[in-house]
């Protein structure tokens, strides 16, 4: 990563909750999202993710299959979980995951070995989880430059995501494509 550009990194993980409102926002803004996607969450809906996509600079990553604990799984089951996750966003959405958020942010050398064997570039984590998760006054830091703002899809993505874009913007930082950045 080049440290000395003012960028942060936002990414939003899992895919459960479709709010247009986010995606409109994600849209309007051309956000460069990483979308750290669950196979199971665009089963029944792929058209929101795709038109994000399409019509934006937003990309989607390996997010696992089935979202366990990779550490708990021996080399196949890394291994089914990651190149899972990655033939199935590629048949989808004809773009292959370059990054992979280990669920939980829990990893291991095996992990790093898999991730590679299944086409990962990198494994990536978060600096700041940004997610409001019900609290009434949700996390307000102060960001630096190389941050990775973790989000998810749920209700309250629309919100999470302005005062995400808010603080970058605070802090003098544009949100760039992660996977650009991430070393090889
Ligand atoms: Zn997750």
């Amino acid at each position: 990563m080049v440290r000395a550009d003012p960028v942060v990194f936002i990414t939003i993980d899992d895919g459960w909750f479709h709010d247009p409102a986010a995606a409109k926002l994600l849209l309007e803004r051309q956000v460069p999202a990483s979308l750290f996607l669950l196979p199971g969450a665009y089963s029944y809906d792929s058209g929101y993710f795709r038109a994000l996509l399409d019509r934006g600079p937003s990309r989607v990553e390996n997010h696992t299959v089935n979202h366990p604990d990779l550490t708990t799984l021996d080399a196949a089951g890394q291994k089914a979980e990651v190149c899972g996750a990655r033939d199935q966003h590629l048949a989808r959405f004809g773009d292959g995951p370059r990054l992979l958020r280990p669920p939980y942010g829990t990893y291991d050398a095996t992990t790093l070995t898999t991730a590679r064997a299944c086409g990962v570039k990198a494994v990536v984590t978060w600096t700041h989880d940004l997610t409001a998760w019900g609290q009434w006054n949700p996390p307000n830091p102060e960001l630096k430059a190389g941050d990775i703002v973790l989000l998810h899809f749920n209700e309250t993505l629309e919100q999470d995501l302005k005062r995400a874009l808010d603080l970058a913007a605070a802090a003098g930082l544009r949100p760039a494509p992660l996977r650009e950045y991430v070393p090889e």
